[in-house]
């Protein structure tokens, strides 16, 4: 990672026009950044993404199929679900709340003068039922076919417990799940060898187009935004832990580093979902009855880090265009972040159009998302590693609670 983004940065600066050309033969020429830039790196970076994501699919409809039949317990399901979803709210909650207290407190929009304004079109947010019936697929091929992981989670559900309530025919087709779901781990396995030649190639390409001076004037922003996750993921986190479960936090972030790495990487909690998986059930000793149903439901439902962006951009558009927001703004922010983080895929950027509704929501112009765009990619790869350690955190907390948790596991060290 850090030699991707070291080579980005020359790319970015040493090349220059006239150093540029990398072959000239008349009719045909080949510049360096066109070579290494936008071939290789491009290139190299595309086909780990895109391999990763070819994994989520499988991964989460069979080790959720496998998850649920091996419950044998309807009210284990339950408790599961309510537990998860619980957790995943609360630590949601936590977050929008302190990134409006921080930003609140620093005012990040203090002293920024407004020059351009932009178009932004905005969706709006879904309505609670719009939510809770697009959970539902009419066509699980569809759902498989548009990566729409709430259905798929609930079309797995629903199959596992079928299967576990079919007797022999059940317990056959079970058996090939579990071969399914040790061949698909085995090709994350794999996969995980090549991420450092990926890591590299997308960090490299990444940061020769990262305009740094755009930051500049946004700096405090900026700033509150990753002060505020650090603070979650360093101080909240270990503290929720502890106190619920009473595992060591120290071992739980060492561990997460890896699936941290990858998150910050992609941009992308869907993308590094067979990562957490491999992570919590691997080298955290959570069972893969938890981890099936907490990974996937936490990657599409739980956004901390996101959630942390939206509070804090909420203060500052709000300081920018002078707008006093009042403690109903506020709670209409937690509820619309909330809910419309339930309904979004766990993709780069997604965080922004979540924005729009939220902005829409209260009443702030939705132009201002215009302003800070331009910074939201470096905020986006950090707040995507928390979105990551949320998810984590909450599936060994629930296992845990579960007695699904394999403490020795936990407890070696790497
Ligand atoms: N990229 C984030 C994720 O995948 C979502 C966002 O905040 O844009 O978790």
């Amino acid at each position: 990672m850090v030699l991707g983004i070291l080579v980005g940065k020359l790319f970015g600066l040493g090349v220059s026009k006239e150093t540029d050309t990398l072959i000239n033969l008349g009719i045909f020429e080949l510049s360096l950044k066109g070579f290494f830039v936008e071939g290789i790196f491009h290139v190299g970076g595309q086909i780990f993404i895109t391999s990763l994501k070819m994994l989520v699919v499988p991964l989460v409809f069979v080790s959720l199929v496998c998850g649920t039949c091996s419950l044998n317990d309807s009210a284990k399901i339950g408790r599961l679900g309510v537990k998860s979803l619980a957790l995943y709210l609360i630590t949601t909650a936590i977050a929008i709340t302190l990134a409006l207290s921080v930003a609140t407190f620093i005012e990040p929009g203090q002293g920024f003068t407004l020059q351009t304004q932009t178009e932004f079109t905005p969706k709006p947010a879904p309505s609670f039922v719009e939510v809770v019936l697009g959970m539902f697929p009419s066509n699980p091929i569809d759902a498989m076919a548009k990566g729409n992981m709430l259905q798929i989670i609930v079309f797995a559900i629903l199959f596992g417990i079928a299967m576990a309530l079919s007797g022999k025919a059940g317990e056959r087709l079970s058996a090939l799940f579990f071969d399914l779901n040790e061949v698909i781990m085995k090709l994350v396995a794999i996969l995980m060898n090549l991420a450092p030649y990926g890591v590299f190639f997308l960090m490299a390409k990444l940061f020769t187009y990262l305009d740094y001076l755009a930051i500049e004037p946004l700096i405090w922003y900026f700033l509150t935004v990753l002060a505020v996750l650090f603070i979650h993921a360093l101080i909240t986190y270990p503290l929720i832990l502890k106190f619920l479960s009473g595992l060591n936090p120290v071992i739980f972030l060492t561990k997460m580093k890896e699936a941290a790495l990858f998150a910050f990487s992609t941009s992308s909690s869907n993308a590094t979902m067979p990562i957490t998986m491999r992570t919590v059930t691997e080298k955290m000793g959570v069972n893969n009855s938890v981890s099936s149903f907490t990974v996937p439901l936490g990657a599409t439902i739980n956004m901390d880090g996101t959630a942390i962006m939206q509070g804090v951009a909420t203060v500052f558009i709000a300081q920018v265009f002078a707008i006093d927001l009042s403690m109903a703004d506020y709670v209409a922010v937690l509820l619309t972040a909330t809910l419309a983080s339930i309904g979004a895929a766990g993709v780069p950027g997604v965080g922004l159009i979540l924005l729009a509704m939220v902005f829409q929501q209260v009443g702030l112009p939705v132009e201002g998302i215009a302003l800070i765009i331009g910074v939201d990619r470096l905020l986006d790869m950090t707040r995507t590693a928390v979105n990551v350690t949320g998810d984590s955190m909450v599936s060994c907390i629930v296992a845990k609670s579960e007695k699904e948790l394999d403490m020795a596991k936990f407890n070696k060290p790497m």
